[in-house]
């Protein structure tokens, strides 16, 4: 009677003891699932503040593509812009950057295991938001430098990068070139044709000076109906050429402004640094001279300060 009692203690007790073991086991693998949330979540949070710390979008990429090659034990990570024409081999996964509908570019990742799968695409996510502050940021950096009209930099930008460029010019004892453009008898076009119309010939103007200069050439506008440009690296020769090219590339341009189909010209006066002058006004002044001096003589044409023609 008492051997039947005790083994059926020891049921009881073997049924509890499994009962927590079981416990316990569940117990230990929550814990371990919550240890891996908080150091995912910790993960996580350094990538975004790693990234953060940059304002350029390819550094804050750098940043991105180490922490996943290394997480995921990639064999490869690239950044690929937007225009880029890149064959890649079919192991490749491509993931296109957008950001409010716009598209920056693409990543393409090569070795992503399938378990990995869901855990790169909370960190792609990390990645496009830091993209879309840094966006944001470049917009806003731009528009306060920019034009709206003519999509050129604003004068104080120009008066700054002028100043810089006296000083890089100096040091390296390199010559640039300084162009002042005017519309010639804007006047008569808002009166004719109306001030919107005045507005799109602007824009149009704008247009043609950016496509037919480099990319290290500086062009704003100066004033209402003026532009001015700075032509680093560049001698009296290669001033005039670019001059010349401009002149003929905005008369030749037919200007589509609502009903209208209209021609303009531009009168263009320039100088050199440092032969004509060592300081912004100066060079400024001389530029203007010079382009009174184009005005004077019959417009749609470029003068050189000291240049008598
Ligand atoms: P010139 O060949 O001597 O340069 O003659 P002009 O008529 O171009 O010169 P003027 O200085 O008499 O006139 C400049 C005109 O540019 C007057 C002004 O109303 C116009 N203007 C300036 N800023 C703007 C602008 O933002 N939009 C428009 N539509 N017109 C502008
Ligand atoms: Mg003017
Ligand atoms: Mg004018």
């Amino acid at each position: 009677m008492r051997l039947k009692k005790i083994r059926a203690d020891c049921g009881i007790l073997k049924n509890d003891y499994e009962k927590l073991l079981r416990e316990y086991r569940n117990f230990k693998k929550e814990t371990q699932d919550l240890k891996k949330v908080v150091s995912d979540k910790s993960g996580l949070y350094e990538l975004m503040q790693d990234m953060s710390r940059y304002l350029s979008i390819d550094e804050a990429f750098f940043v991105f593509r180490d922490k996943i090659k290394k997480d995921f034990a990639l064999q490869d990570c690239l950044l690929l812009k937007r225009d880029a024409e890149i064959n890649l081999s079919p192991d490749y996964q491509v993931f296109t950057l957008k950001v409010n509908h716009e598209p920056l570019g693409s990543i393409a990742i090569k070795g992503l295991k399938k378990e990995d799968e869901n855990h790169f695409y909370i960190m792609f996510n990390q990645l496009l938001l830091v993209l879309k502050r840094l966006h944001l940021f470049h917009k806003i950096q731009a528009s306060s430098i920019t034009d709206n009209l003519t999509g050129l930099y604003l004068r104080r930008f120009f008066e700054e990068r002028l100043k810089e460029e006296i000083v890089r010019s100096r040091k390296f004892n390199l010559n640039f070139v300084i162009l002042l453009l005017d519309l010639d008898y804007f006047k008569s076009y808002n009166d004719r044709y109306g001030h919107l119309t005045g507005d799109t010939i602007l824009t149009e103007v704008g247009a043609i000076i950016r496509d037919n200069l480099r990319s290290i050439d500086i062009a704003a506008r100066y004033g209402g109906e003026e532009f001015v440009i700075i032509l680093p690296d560049t001698d009296k020769k290669g001033g005039s050429f670019v001059a010349g090219r401009l002149c003929c590339a905005i008369a030749a341009q037919e200007i589509v402004a609502y009903d209208e189909k209209l021609h303009i010209t531009v009168s263009i006066g320039g100088c050199l640094f440092p032969e004509n002058g060592i300081e912004s006004q100066i060079l400024i002044d001389q530029a203007d001279s010079a382009l009174y001096r184009a005005k004077e003589t019959g417009r749609n044409k470029v003068c050189f300060y000291g240049e008598e023609k």
